[in-house]
């Protein structure tokens, strides 16, 4: 049975080294977190996932990984200066700030049930930065909010690099910063996060089709690459739209407490590109865009066959990848009741997705020629290069499974005294906790059958 509660999942991450309060000896910073040895194992393996489905699965994305602060002309013609901004409010009896579209109730304080409750004012989320010595505390450049202005305002750069047809796209992981009012639900909800995110250009007027085969692919991919049951995820349409989409919904998926949040799927036309093109007005612009007399460049395509010169329309995909994590270690941890009576918890994991992929374990601790054969398997699993493969030298067999059973290893390998007298070792496997002897030669094969789920 998946975590009942989000506490389960926080008391295991801490426990395990997957994720820490960030500057927790301080008394911690809302809204940061610190990923552990085991956390950024999983994180890598979520981002692999996503970057193999866009870009090596394919022959029609690209990659790109721009810088985390820009030029504050980019967030002005993006409209996020003038118009990120959250509905603050404030209780005036107990001081509590909120977001007023996130309250339980938006006549009633979330803190302390109070019905004194000021004015919503925007609140820009942006975090703001002053930078080089001649600023003196003037803001002058920003954190990027979101990966996807700084893919657009490179889509000519990569197109000129590596010439496409449409449709196309840009992918790009990397972090977004937002000063969140309350930051919330663990990782769910933070300052600094990580964001998937790919921009898909197309023709106007095939917007409909791609937007649609965007929605089954990202559905599909949760669904097949992270391991979330079909059941436990939906797609919803946004109610109202934000002034740049034609269409717009969230994938969401069934946490404890409620389906949220997990992707967004967006048909943002040409808005984008259109902000930030210079003469503006050569192009047949549908959204409504700010008059932009600083861009350098135009971002525009021209058609190799009839040479007509447009500005394409935006299919965007944009997943979170902490929320992504905090997704899949909720589905992964099992409790479960073992016919001892005793219970164990388990991560089930996607093999492909667990932090160490096989953990080799000789049965007594400090037997040289145990700890040999041990060293051996570990040096053959290593050339694999299938990510983390540990050794565990500490004799206690019992914690030991315990341990890879918590974060997930598919397979723990043990050497024993039969070993030195067969060749054989004993494979335990996670999930089921069967146990079989195999040869030693056998071992990478088996393991990568196992990673690979053949
Ligand atoms: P929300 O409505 O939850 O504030 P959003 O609609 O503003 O999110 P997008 O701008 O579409 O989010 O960002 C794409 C994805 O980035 C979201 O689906 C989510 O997974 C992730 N994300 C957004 N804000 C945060 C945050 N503060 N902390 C962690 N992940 C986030």
């Amino acid at each position: 049975m998946p975590a009942k509660t989000i506490n389960d999942v926080v008391a295991l991450c801490k426990r395990r080294g997957f994720i820490f309060t960030g500057s927790e000896i301080y008394g911690g910073l809302g809204g940061a977190y610190d990923y552990g040895p085991y956390g950024v194992e999983l994180m890598k393996n979520i981002r692999n996932a996503w970057w193999n489905a866009m870009i090596y699965s394919r022959n029609d994305i690209e990659g790109l990984d721009a810088a985390l602060i820009s030029n504050r002309l980019l967030w002005k013609y993006s409209g996020h200066e003038s118009s990120f901004s959250d509905p603050l409010v404030e209780c005036k009896k107990c001081g509590a700030r909120m977001r007023q579209d996130k309250m339980k109730d938006q006549k009633k304080c979330d803190n302390c049930g109070s019905t004194e409750i000021t004015e919503p004012r925007a609140y820009q989320l942006m975090m703001g930065l002053s930078i080089g010595a001649t600023a003196d505390g003037i803001i002058n450049a920003y954190l990027r909010p979101e990966t996807a202005t700084t893919t657009y305002v490179n889509f000519k750069n990569v197109l000129d690099a590596k010439p496409h047809k449409l449709p196309f796209g840009i992918a790009q992981i990397g972090k977004a910063f937002r000063n969140e009012i309350s930051p919330r639900g663990f990782v769910f909800r933070m300052r600094e996060f990580e964001q998937a995110e790919m921009q898909y250009f197309v023709r106007p007027e095939e917007d409909q089709k791609y937007f649609e085969m965007w929605k089954e692919i990202r559905r599909a991919w949760w669904i097949n690459s992270l391991g979330i049951p079909a059941e436990k995820l939906r797609f919803t349409p946004h109610e109202k739209l934000a002034h740049y989409a034609k269409a717009a919904g969230d994938i969401e998926y069934a946490f404890p407490d409620g389906f949220d949040e997990v992707e967004g799927i967006h048909n943002r036309q040409d808005f984008d590109l259109g902000s930030h093109t210079k003469a503006q007005d050569e192009f047949k612009i549908h959204a409504n865009v700010m008059e932009n007399k600083d861009s350098t460049t135009k971002l525009s395509y021209s058609d190799p066959q009839t040479g007509e010169n447009f500005i394409p329309y935006v299919i965007e995909t944009a997943m979170g990848v902490n929320r992504a994590m905090l997704a899949v270690m909720l589905e992964a941890y099992t409790e479960e009741t073992l016919q001892d009576g005793k219970s164990r918890i388990v991560l089930k994991l996607k093999p492909w997705l667990a932090p160490v992929k096989a953990a080799v374990i000789p049965l007594a601790r400090n037997v040289p020629e145990l700890l040999t054969i041990a060293n051996d398997i570990e040096n053959s699993l290593r050339k694999l290069n299938i990510g983390r493969i540990e050794l565990e030298n500490s004799g206690n067999i019992g914690k030991n499974y315990r341990r890879h059973d918590e974060i997930g290893t598919p397979v723990c390998i043990t050497v024993d005294h039969q070993t030195l007298e067969d060749n054989t070792v004993t494979l335990r496997h996670r999930d089921t906790m069967k146990q079989e002897r195999i040869n030693i030669a056998d071992v990478s094969k088996t393991v990568l059958d196992i990673i690979n789920e053949k």
